[in-house]
């Protein structure tokens, strides 16, 4: 019995993420016909690429898009940042990319100095408000904001021991 609700959960939890991702699908194909674009195969690819993954550089996006040829994969990273689809994660020098808030649920991260791992934090609504309410303490409107927390992951911590 208890095994079965274990299957069950499971099951339940891909259908969801299934929903989740071509719901988000459908919603990029929205954005690309307001500003009179349409979907086409290294669109789709590179957006599915960057969907549920955590942030990466152009280098790991490309080799995650084998099938689609680099300069499409460019000229399509260089369009969705320009209608908001995706952005930039400045990490210290480099960066890496990966969807905005539209596309995925909005999260902070933290990002590693030694090894460049990038984790994604699980969502805090009481931050949220905190940080909204800082904002409009300057009576500002706040439109959307990116939070990075700098340091060691726990394996680099532990190697640092060694
Ligand atoms: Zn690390
Ligand atoms: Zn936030």
């Amino acid at each position: 019995m208890m095994l079965r609700l274990i299957y069950y959960c499971k099951f339940v939890a891909i259908y969801d993420m299934i929903a989740i991702m071509s719901e988000a699908i459908e919603q990029l194909e929205i954005a690309l016909k307001a500003h009179g674009f349409s979907m086409t195969k290294p669109r789709q690819v590179v957006f599915s690429a960057l969907q549920n993954e955590e942030p990466q550089t152009m280098h790991e996006l490309v080799a995650r898009c084998p099938q689609t040829d680099r300069a499409s994969i460019y000229r399509t990273v260089a369009l969705f940042e320009q209608l908001g689809i995706v952005q930039r994660l400045q990490i210290g020098w480099k960066y890496k990319l990966e969807l905005t808030g539209d596309f995925i649920h909005h999260h902070h991260h933290l990002s590693c100095l030694h090894c460049g791992k990038v984790i994604a934090l699980p969502k805090d609504d009481d931050l949220e408000k905190r940080l909204h309410a800082l904002a409009a303490a300057q009576k500002f409107e706040p439109q959307d904001h990116q939070l990075e927390i700098r340091g060691l992951c726990y394996n680099c911590q532990l190697s640092r021991l060694q």
